[in-house]
């Protein structure tokens, strides 16, 4: 078996569940699998519509965003998982997508209020949207500056990658990641999910408050907690 066999299937598998999911339309997203030890990652090829993927497509790059096997062209947001990776030591995977309401929320440049128990599940707080790239950064090496937009949004926030494993690029889509392609994967759709949910929330009631505290924490720490017990 090759040096890279197991991110190349986990790779493929995850990339195929993105439109399965309903979070891609044509080839508008990518995930990648990491290998910590080896220094690379396994992501989508450029261009390749999802149901002509396989695990030999996907093209190994190390973390500096160099390919280092393969022999199609990595997807044209490596750079940004490259810098993701080098950066943040304990993550296995990473998925972009431009999936309708997250990305809603992110061109509309705002943070996704906590209004319900699901995103309280996840997280305890907004999921956050950083700014919108300037103009030196977009012009500039663009993919590599949207992972250090993300890392540094995240320092300015006072957050943990490790806490928080969803963000909103403003102006642009959301990026999700895990210890594996089906963590990041299911951040991905539950983000969707939230992002839709607090839509149609404000529609129905644009005074709609945020979710209150003692439900909040109850939420989070049953399925985060030292006592978690939450299970479906
Ligand atoms: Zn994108």
């Amino acid at each position: 078996m090759s040096r890279y066999q197991q991110i190349r299937e986990e790779a493929y598998l995850g990339n195929r569940q993105l439109p399965a999911l309903g979070l891609v339309m044509f080839n508008f997203g990518n995930l990648s699998v990491a290998d910590p030890l080896q220094h690379v990652f396994a992501i989508k090829p450029s261009g390749i519509p999802y149901d002509e993927l396989m695990p030999e497509k996907m093209v190994i790059v190390d973390f500096e965003g160099k390919t280092v096997d393969g022999n199609l062209k990595p997807s044209s947001d490596t750079k940004t998982h490259a810098v993701l990776y080098k950066n943040w030591k304990n993550i296995g995977a990473i998925v972009h997508t431009h999936s309708t309401y997250a990305t809603a929320w992110a061109q509309a440049q705002r943070p996704i209020p906590i209004y319900g128990t699901t995103h309280a599940d996840h997280f305890t707080g907004p999921i956050s949207c950083t700014p919108p790239m300037d103009d030196e950064m977009i012009s500039g090496n663009y993919e590599y500056q949207t992972g250090l937009q993300i890392i540094n949004h995240l320092k300015e926030k006072n957050l943990s990658y490790e806490e928080i494993e969803m963000i909103l690029v403003g102006n642009h889509a959301p990026f999700t990641w895990g210890k594996n392609a089906s963590k990041a994967l299911y951040n991905s759709a539950i983000l969707e999910s939230i992002a839709q949910m607090a839509l149609l929330t404000e529609q129905i009631n644009p005074n709609a408050e945020t979710l209150k505290a003692s439900l909040i924490k109850k939420h989070f720490e049953r399925k985060h907690g030292p006592d978690a017990y939450y299970g479906q």
